[in-house]
Order: C-alpha cells, then structure tokens, then sequence
C-alpha cells in the first residue's frame, strides 16, 4: 500500500488531490491548520474508499508545526511514497501596502515550506529507491506581473522543482512542477481578488487538473501545465521578450501583489 502526504489538504486543489490519491488506492497523510475540516475530510475519505487517513493539523508558516510535519516525512518505518506540496496563497492590493508579516507568511508557507518538506523527503524516497514530488506552482511563476511577490514565490517553485529533477534522475525519485492556471477554488476569496471579469475559459476545473497532473507525473514530465489554453499561453509568453510582458504587466495591474 503506498501512503501520500498532501498538504493544503482541506480545500481547493488539494482536497481534489486528497480524493483522486484516494480513489486510485493510497493511504493518506492530510495537512492543513483547520482541524476541523481535516477530521471531516478523514471521515469521508475513509467511508467512500476505506483509506487509512491521518491528519496533522499544522500551520507550516510556524516552526514547530512544520517540524512535526518533516518529522512525519523523515520517518523510515512509515514512508512516504508520493508527496503534493500544495499549500500556498495569494494577497490582493499593492506590495507596499500589504503587511510586511503576511507577505513573509506568503514566503514561508509558498517557499520555505515546500523546501523544507522536500528536504525532508528526498532522503528517504532515495534510500528506497522510489517516490514522487509533485509541487504546485502556478502559470503566474513564468510571468512577472506587477509588483507581484507570489509570481516570484512560483518561479522559485517551479526553477527549483527544475533542478532537482534531473539530479535525482536514476535514483527512483521524480519531481514534478504542476502549474495551474485560474482553478475553481477558495484561493480568490481568501486573497480578495476580484474574479467577475475572467472569462468562463480560463477557468480550470481542480479534479480535471488533478487528473491531468497524475498522467503528466507517470509520464514523466517535470513541469505541468494543464490546459490547452494555458499550455498556448506559456508557449506564446516564452516568445514576448521580457520588457514588453513587463510593459504589458505595469499597464495591466499597477503595484499588485
Ligand atoms: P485554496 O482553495 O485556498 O486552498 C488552500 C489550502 O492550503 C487549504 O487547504 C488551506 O487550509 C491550506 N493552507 C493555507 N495556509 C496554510 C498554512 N499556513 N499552513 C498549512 N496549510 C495552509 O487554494 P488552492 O487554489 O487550492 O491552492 C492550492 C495551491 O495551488 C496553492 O499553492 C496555490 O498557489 C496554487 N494555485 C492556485 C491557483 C488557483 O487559481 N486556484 C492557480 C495556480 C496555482 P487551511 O485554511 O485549513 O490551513
């Protein structure tokens, strides 16, 4: 029986990979801060699939929770096969207005945390000889756009989830970036962005993409980006030189984070 463990588990993207990971067989290993909605999700998870679930409610911004977390993952006798570093957000309004606490929470939790939980389980995927990484970054890490410290948070993801893959490469251990695009989730009411004006075909659906990014990982792929229109989209921006998308950015969205 393999086990995976997914953080940002109880909404949104993660709680779509919660359920596929469960469906297609795995134990579980839920993380997130609320409890609540963590023991609930183990509940369902369990009566539908009968998959063994343990939860860690942690806040992974906070040290010591973080550490339980690497703690689970560094364990040889309960190995983790496949880990989803997930969590994350986003802020709205300018960098200079917004909290300099929450924008080093947006590091810690979007940056820090997945190194960190990486760190933790490489070595042990290693000495197995077996595991997979899935990371999610995010379409906004290929661009830069205005001010804004979460696209840098993604590029990091992304360019790290880039090098690391090919150094493991023979050891039995893949890592794979999954950069979505707009995902129907709780992500833009909880960073306050207004979405009303995004056409209807922007938006992605979490358990398509979910699914999309599991065949993407048994092929092989070290970066997904699911979608047509958004695979389009990174293909063209690769093509627009860096001033012009900056141009086009500071016309867009002044100063937003
Ligand atoms: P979401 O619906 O807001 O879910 C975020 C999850 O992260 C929740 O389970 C939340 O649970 C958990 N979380 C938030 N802060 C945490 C913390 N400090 N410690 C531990 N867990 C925390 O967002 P989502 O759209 O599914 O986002 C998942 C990932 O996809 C993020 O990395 C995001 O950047 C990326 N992404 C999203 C989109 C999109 O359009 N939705 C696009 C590209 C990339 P608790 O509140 O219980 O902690």
């Amino acid at each position: 029986m393999s086990t995976a463990l997914v953080t940002g588990a109880t909404a949104g993207i993660g709680r779509a990979f919660a359920r596929r990971l469960a469906a297609e067989g795995y134990d579980l290993v839920l993380v997130a801060r609320d409890s609540e909605r963590l023991r609930s999700l183990a509940e369902q998870l369990r009566e539908r699939y009968g998959t063994a679930c343990e939860s860690i409610p942690a806040d992974l911004t906070e040290q010591a929770e973080l550490r339980e977390v690497e703690q689970r993952l560094e364990d040889p006798t309960r190995p983790i096969d496949l880990l989803v570093n997930n969590a994350g957000f986003g802020t709205s309004g300018a960098f200079w207005d917004t909290d300099p606490e929450t924008l080093r929470a947006q590091v810690d939790l979007n940056v820090t945390a997945v190194l960190r939980l990486t760190r933790a389980a490489v070595p042990v995927m290693r000495g197995l000889g077996r595991g997979d990484v899935i990371n999610v970054s995010s379409v906004a890490g290929f661009f830069p756009t205005s001010g804004s410290t979460y696209s840098a948070t993604k590029s990091w993801v992304t360019t790290f989830s880039e090098g690391l893959s090919p150094s493991l490469a023979g050891s039995g251990v893949r890592v794979m970036a999954l950069c979505p695009g707009f995902t129907r989730t709780e992500f833009h009411q909880r960073a306050q962005l207004e979405m009303s004006g995004l056409p209807r075909a922007f938006w992605l659906d979490a358990d398509d993409l979910v699914h999309g990014a599991m065949d993407d990982l048994r092929k092989g792929r070290t970066v997904s980006v699911p979608g047509a229109q958004y695979k389009a989209l990174v293909f063209l921006g690769r093509l627009v030189p860096n001033w012009l998308q900056r141009l086009i950015v500071s016309r867009a969205a002044p100063g937003r984070t």
